[in-house]
């Protein structure tokens, strides 16, 4: 099989309301849905989910380097997804979430190809998955009451949002907990926004709550401070922004940094990315949980299938879909029921796609 064609179209996806995170806030979000055709006419589908603070793409710059990058792929068989992916990056470095949406693609292609949905292609240790559900900065109160809501619809697990404000932090992290009781785990993201004295002055105000992981409290590039907090707090500490690729797995993992990585296929150039990452954790120790940028359901059913498949991803972060005004040409692959996630059986991502 040869791959015959790759597209790019980009998409605009309304959501149902406004998200604030400490880079800003969004009320739509903008991807780009990539398609692969073979010449038997099998066709796979991938997302490349642009999020500039995070890996420097735009949707512009995803198309422009997909436009370079298209003459490299054409032509190749679409099953040496190690070969493709080392071809892409002698082409060009970074651009990960770009190489995010061709890979997807190409375990699409495969699993439509051997008949196999992508988690037993990947490992197939489940067909479910549980998400958390992201809280997004508010005021403290209105974070508290949507909380109970989320409980009340079934999810266990909440991640907040911090970073912006800590004595806001302190509020709504308390009044979620408060809240919430024993109902839901809780993790705290302050997405860079803290220093290490503040991160380890609000854990140790929460020692022994549901508040049990916090999430890149450290811009990405401090790596020695990550150690004097978890040497300091009881609770885990993950690392988002700090890990990207597998070598990054490695330094942070063998420097001591982080109980937990949290892998994003933006990030991670894909599905082939994400692999590794997970394996360099699994061997040490470390778990894993798989995270998203605001990819629609094609691309969160792809880390669905790879979370699925893998013991070692603890943890998943998958809500994104959940917030928009999902579109009728992207439908099926997975349902949710509360924050439980179960993959339909159909080869490859098992979506239904009519673009
Ligand atoms: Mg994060």
């Amino acid at each position: 099989m040869q791959i015959s064609s790759i597209v790019g179209k980009a998409v605009n996806i309304e959501l149902t309301q406004p998200l604030k995170v400490t880079f800003g806030e969004i009320k739509s979000i903008e991807s780009l849905i990539i398609k692969i055709t073979t010449d038997t006419g099998l066709v796979g589908y991938g997302e490349a989910c642009p999020f500039e603070p995070v890996t420097g793409e735009s949707i512009e710059t995803e198309q422009a380097a997909l436009n370079a990058m298209a003459k490299t792929i054409v032509g190749e068989d679409p099953f040496c997804i190690e070969r493709l992916h080392s071809l892409m990056d002698s082409q060009t470095v970074g651009h990960t979430a770009l190489k995010a949406g061709i890979d997807i693609a190409l375990y699409d292609l495969l699993g439509k190809a051997t008949g196999l949905p992508v988690y037993k292609l990947l490992g197939g240790n489940d067909n479910q998955v549980h998400t958390d559900i992201t809280i997004s900065i508010g005021e403290p109160r209105k974070m508290a009451n949507e909380a109970v809501d989320y409980v009340s619809r079934g999810f266990s697990a909440l991640k907040v949002k911090a970073g912006i404000d800590q004595e806001s932090d302190e509020e709504a992290i308390s009044e979620i907990l408060n809240a919430v009781g024993d109902k839901a785990m809780v993790k705290v993201d302050a997405n860079q926004g803290w220093n290490a004295k503040q991160t380890i002055r609000i854990l140790n105000k929460f020692q022994n709550t549901q508040l049990q992981i916090v999430e890149q409290p450290l811009p990405y590039w401090q790596h020695e401070e990550n150690k004097v907090i978890r040497n300091a707090i009881t609770q885990d500490l993950m690392l988002d922004e700090s890990v990207h690729a597998p070598s990054d797995a490695y330094t942070v993992i063998s420097n001591g940094e982080a109980d937990i990585v949290n892998i994003k296929l933006m990030k991670s150039a894909g599905i082939y990315g994400a692999e590794g990452i997970n394996k360099v954790a699994e061997a040490a120790g470390v778990r894993c949980m798989i995270g998203c940028m605001a990819e629609t359901r094609l691309g969160i059913c792809a880390a669905v299938h790879f979370a699925a498949a893998h013991q070692n991803v603890a943890f998943c972060d998958l809500d994104s879909f959940l917030m928009f005004k999902e579109p009728d040409w992207l439908t099926g692959g997975f349902t949710n029921e509360g924050g439980l996630l179960t993959l339909s059986d159909k080869p490859g991502l098992g979506l239904d796609i009519t673009i």
